[in-house]
């Protein structure tokens, strides 16, 4: 087997630096020392330098002391003003090519351009630069989410250092068509772009190639990608004992590069291993039993199962000589962050034949492919009958959402949901029923309305609901809203109004004072308006009335205590309880002569009253204060006269009472 490295491959000149700085920062400076984030995306290389004692942290909130080392990636101005302010020692590893795009992304920012970054936004080197803009910065990934930009004016376009040149070009040919000024800074770096070439380069002239770096390195990743882009199988590994002699069998020439993160030592043992495996495998050629194969073209589409499910790829056996593979970006329309999610061992797919079996016996398929061709017939059909597709929501991006429905469709925020939606995040994962609105096979766009399936569901329910509703009927609700003049209910999907008056049987000013934003209550249907599509609600018809209970709580000649609510010209009215007011006519208020009633009572006031007369069907009470102060008088005349009649055995006239009150005076 010939194994062959690339052009360019492993450390690029930031990495090298930043490692060699931290190396003389552990001899020279005394104290602990940190970096911010592992130092590199390479695990050896982190678990080396932890071995000096370069220690990870992940917020300078963590440490009090010591040296904090910049790694290669930069960070915003923000944080290293805040590591000044904690007194800590900085040793900037920042790539010298990484400062240029935060120094351009600064000035930019400073000369009212509209920034746009070409990246990936999570990428820490992409939040650093960031944070040289202010904050103020737009990060778009490609063309598509340029296409989504809103230009507010000269727009300056950067890239993250290890963006392709192709997608750099296409982002900014995109941002061109909006009509602004576009300045465009190329400020990626030579050493990315001449190892993907490299590597893109070897991985088409050999039969199998090997990715070395770390997992969560960008760089790498991109790599791979760009190789298995060749057709040429593809593993992508963070160390050597990770490599499968299975690998190699068979093999004629690999191909080996690596990530920019990726040190010369860890290259040098997968190369090692490499050799040591061909030995083994000694180009045996294992015998295969004989089985019955069949003839695969390519472009077209077969039915085959899922026989292993690795970190990059997936095996299907479509019943030919050997099993085809699907690489993890021909799995599906969208980013794909756990292969699980899509197949399973086992799954019957559906795979389209991207190639064929060769001399080799390679096989490569596509999922996404097969999934597209089905899709966007049916997709057709659904735009012109208006009929619903599913789909899962796989990715949250700037505007809305993308979802799989077999291929990638665009749900833009504002037709996700029937109101205003916080956080898209949490439709991840879902599926969900959309109707596609809009839809370019050429251009591979279709646009989709979550919000228009749901409005048609509610007019239904809407519909049903007032179809259905008897007057009288008693329904459960949630208040949704407050007005001066009442509140509206949601009693299962559509709101009915329950006015102020029909709230409570006493007088209330505000329905705050009876119910909340958010209160489940019973309310009783009171008119069902179908022409105008209206409900009118009641709370108060299902609580008890209190005038069903008024002739035994107040009979007639009884005295109550009772609070002076309301004057009128012609009297007082009052209020037993809540919900039963009586009227104390102005002749009784008062044994004289009263012109005006607020001469004898004030509002608030509490006064003992008698019962003259109840009507609970009119609702009508009629009160007496005059009679109250009569009994009263009538009472200490009679007790006055008994105790008179006990000591002299005389008759007391009234006459006499007064006469001996005024004596006693
Ligand atoms: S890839 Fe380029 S920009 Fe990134 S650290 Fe290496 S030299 Fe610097």
């Amino acid at each position: 087997m010939d194994v062959r490295v690339a052009a360019k491959a492993g450390s690029c000149y930031g990495v090298k630096r930043a490692i060699e700085l931290s190396k003389d920062t552990v001899r020279n400076r005394p104290g602990p020392i940190f970096s911010l984030g592992p130092l590199i995306h390479n695990p050896q290389v982190v678990a080396y330098l932890g071995k000096l004692g370069v220690q990870e942290i992940k917020d300078i909130g963590e440490i009090k002391e010591g040296t904090l080392i910049i790694r290669s990636h930069g960070v915003a101005p923000a944080l290293l003003n805040a590591a000044q302010e904690l007194g800590l020692n900085i040793v900037d590893a920042t790539c010298p090519f990484v400062r240029r795009t935060q120094v351009v992304a600064h000035d930019l920012m400073t000369k009212d351009y509209q920034v746009v970054i070409v990246g990936d936004k999570n990428h820490p080197e992409v939040q650093g630069i960031l944070g040289w803009a202010d904050g103020k910065a737009e990060v778009v990934e490609n063309p598509w989410e340029a296409g989504l930009v809103k230009a507010r004016g000269k727009i300056g376009v950067l890239a993250q250092t290890t963006q392709s040149e192709e997608n750099f070009n296409a982002v900014v040919e995109t941002l061109e068509k909006s009509g602004s000024v576009v300045q465009a800074f190329k400020t990626i770096c030579s050493a990315t772009s001449e190892r993907q070439k490299a590597a893109h380069e070897l991985a088409c002239q050999v039969d199998v190639m090997l990715v070395v770096g770390g997992a969560n390195s960008a760089n790498t990743r991109k790599l791979a990608s760009l190789c298995r882009a060749c057709g040429t199988t593809t593993y992508h590994i963070e160390e050597v004992g990770e490599l499968e002699p299975a690998w190699f069998q068979g093999v004629k020439a690999a191909g080996l590069t690596a990530g920019a993160s990726t040190p010369d030592w860890i290259i040098e043992e997968v190369k090692n291993r490499m050799s040591e495996i061909e030995e083994q495998n000694g180009n045996e050629e294992g015998m295969k039993d004989a089985v019955e194969v069949k003839a695969i073209r390519s472009g077209e589409i077969v039915t085959g199962t899922v026989v292993h499910v690795g970190q990059d790829e997936v095996m299907v056996d479509v019943g030919a000589k050997s099993e085809g593979v699907i690489p993890i970006r021909e799995l599906s329309c969208c980013e794909v962050t756990s292969i699980q999610d899509i197949v399973k061992v086992g799954d019957q797919i559906e795979v389209y034949v991207l190639k064929a079996e060769d001399n080799e016996g390679k096989l490569i398929l596509s999922k996404e492919k097969a999934d597209a061709e089905k899709a966007w017939s049916g997709l057709e059909e659904a735009l012109d009958s208006g009929q619903t597709v599913e789909g899962t929501v796989r990715e949250v991006v700037k505007g809305g959402l993308l979802v799989d429905i077999g291929v990638r469709a665009f749900l833009p925020a504002s037709l996700v949901d029937r109101g205003y939606v916080e956080d898209l995040s949490k439709y991840l994962g879902q599926s969900i029923a959309s109707r596609v609105i809009e839809m370019n096979r050429a251009r591979k766009k279709v646009i989709l309305s979550r919000k228009a399936v749901l409005e048609e569901e509610f007019a239904k329910l809407r519909q049903e609901l007032l179809t259905n509703l008897a007057e009288g009927e008693v329904v459960k609700g949630v208040v949704r809203r407050l007005t001066q003049f009442g509140a509206f209910v949601d009693i299962g999907g559509v709101d009915g109004l329950l006015h102020i008056s029909e709230m409570s049987w006493h007088r209330i000013n505000h329905p705050s004072e009876v119910v909340q934003v958010g209160d489940e209550i019973e309310v009783m249907v009171l008119k069902v308006d179908r022409d105008n599509e209206k409900i009118s609600l009641g709370l108060k018809q299902v609580l008890p009335n209190p005038w069903d209970t008024v002739e035994e709580k107040y009979p007639v000649s009884s005295v109550v205590p009772a609070k002076v609510v309301r004057l009128a010209p012609f009297g007082a009215f009052v209020q037993l309880e809540p919900g039963v007011e009586g009227l104390v006519h102005i002749s009784h208020l008062a044994e004289r002569h009263v012109a005006k009633p607020d001469e004898v009572v004030t509002e608030g006031e509490e006064v003992n009253v008698k019962v003259l007369s109840v009507d609970p069907v009119e609702k009508r009470i009629r009160l007496s204060i005059r009679e109250v102060y009569k009994e009263k008088q009538e009472r200490e005349y009679r007790d006055y006269n008994h105790n008179k009649t006990e000591d002299t055995g005389d008759v007391v006239t009234i006459g006499d009472m007064v006469g001996d009150l005024f004596d006693k005076k």
